[in-house]
């Protein structure tokens, strides 16, 4: 008898209750975090109708009703602009959103008819979602947290590689001209900022992801503020820290660690403690074909910033992110994006290779038990799969249109399933133009398994 009292009473609190989520999508530059969030709100709105979410359990069974927008809560964050991309997709000739450049949020609320109705009858019941997109040059500052100005020099990867520190070149030249000791001169010190920013910035463009500090990409509101105007000083380990310490505080020297530790405590951890610190289930996005296509440097670059990014994910008892914020993150995907640039079969070689590439990361999530699960997608599906037959043999390929009109047949190549070694970049068997995103139909974008991702970010809260 004590059993249908139990289940009532329970689904009377669960209908009283607002249920709520806050999923987070990051990912560095160009990942595809604004057409992952377009596509996605797409999708929820156009479930239950055109919609094909067959491996989101709650619309496969029929069960999933729509969404709708409604305002946000908060009114400090600005508005992800789905109508602005949704507007460049629709298109006659059809155009890739402009991307979101700092962080911005929309909200959502689902309806859904619960699984196992309950005892008081079928009826429906509401989730609702708050989606967050910022970029993942800001989770690359975390790591600074835990440094000196001296240490965070001396862990710079600025001039390393020729390509890389060939982006550098007049910021070497003018540092190189610093006197450490002598009064700061602010003029001199806003001069060899810029040249650091705009390497940093030509890095970027060039397709480098290990750049630090984050807010120097993606300055926001803080474009031109004196707190980004530092930089590392390479070398500066080879003087004692003694010394360091009896320069004058109106030195270059201070100067300079004083910015840092400003950028630390008013730029880094209000990000963390304010929005990060909020989120409960994230999804990380990796352009890993883009960085198969631009060849060895920038994929290791790739590497060592994910391992970086990564850390904002340790949530063991000891790393800093737990000591300093106590996130509460319970459900992470890591995600790699634009998988409609290779054939179908490559797919599985695509999940294949982002494993081994966070083998390190994703070793240190599961033993701090993060459920964490890795996929591969197509936000905004831009290409069609093919099988041409040519002598005799039917090989699969893709067909598309070009960025500026051209129509596209083409196989791309196979993704290695193991962190490449040199033999494949000398063969280089790899090479992809960019598709233009296809005429938009009525109904909901075509993609790649944006269904796997939402059900593993949102479909335990739909049952
Ligand atoms: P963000 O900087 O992380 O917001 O990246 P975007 O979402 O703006 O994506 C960057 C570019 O990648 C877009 O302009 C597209 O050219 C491409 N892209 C993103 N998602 C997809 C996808 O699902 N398929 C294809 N073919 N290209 C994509």
């Amino acid at each position: 008898m004590r059993q249908p009292f139990t289940r009532e009473l329970q689904d009377l609190l669960e209908r009283g209750r607002d249920r709520q989520l806050r999923l987070a999508v990051t990912g560095l530059s160009r990942a595809g975090k604004t057409a992952f969030l377009t596509s996605l709100v797409n999708q929820l709105r156009h479930a239950g109708l055109e919609a094909r979410l067959d491996l989101l359990p709650a619309a496969r069974e029929g069960r999933l009703l729509g969404a709708r927008r409604i305002s946000q809560q908060d009114l400090g964050v600005p508005r992800f602009p789905y109508d602005q991309a949704m507007a460049a997709l629709s298109a006659t000739a059809p155009r890739w959103p402009e991307p979101t450049r700092g962080i911005s949020e929309l909200r959502l609320t689902i309806r859904y008819r619960p699984a196992r109705p309950g005892l008081l009858g079928g009826d429906s019941r509401q989730l609702t979602l708050d989606l967050f997109d910022y970029p993942g040059e800001w989770l690359l500052d975390l790591p600074l947290l835990g440094l000196d100005y001296p240490e965070w020099c001396a862990r710079q990867h600025t001039l390393e590689g020729s390509q890389r520190a060939a982006h550098f070149a007049d910021w070497q030249a003018a540092v190189a001209r610093l006197d450490l000791a002598a009064e700061a001169d602010e003029a001199q010190l806003a001069e060899i900022s810029e040249h650091f920013a705009a390497g940093l910035r030509s890095a970027r463009e060039a397709g480098f992801a290990d750049l630090q500090p984050g807010r120097f990409l993606l300055p926001g509101d803080l474009s031109g503020a004196p707190v980004l105007q530092f930089f590392p000083l390479p070398g500066v380990c080879d003087t004692a820290p003694s010394v360091l310490a009896s320069l004058s505080e109106s030195s270059n020297y201070a100067t300079l660690a004083r910015r840092f530790r400003y950028y630390q405590q008013h730029v880094v951890r209000p990000f963390y403690r304010d929005h990060f610190r909020r989120f409960d289930r994230q999804i990380v996005l990796v352009d890993l074909l883009g960085a198969l296509n631009a060849g060895p440097e920038r994929f290791q670059d790739l590497s060592r910033a994910l391992a970086n990014l990564m850390q904002s994910f340790d949530y063991g008892q000891r790393s800093l992110l737990s000591r300093l914020f106590a996130p509460r993150i319970d459900r992470l995907a890591i995600a790699a994006t634009k998988a409609d640039h290779v054939t179908p079969e490559q797919h599985p070689r695509l999940v294949a290779l982002l494993e081994a590439l966070l083998a390190e990361p994703l070793k240190d999530l599961r033993y701090a038990d993060v459920p964490v699960r890795a996929l591969s997608l197509a936000a905004i599906r831009a290409s069609e799969s093919r099988e041409v037959e040519s002598q005799g043999r039917r090989t699969p390929a893709l067909r598309g249109t070009g960025l500026d009109g051209e129509p596209l047949l083409i196989y791309p190549g196979e993704v290695p399933e193991r962190l490449p070694d040199d033999a494949f970049w000398t063969r280089q068997g790899f090479d992809f133009p960019a598709f233009r995103p296809l005429p938009m139909e009525d109904g909901a974008l075509p993609h790649i398994r944006m269904d796997a991702a939402l059900d593993w970010l949102i479909g335990d809260k739909l049952t």
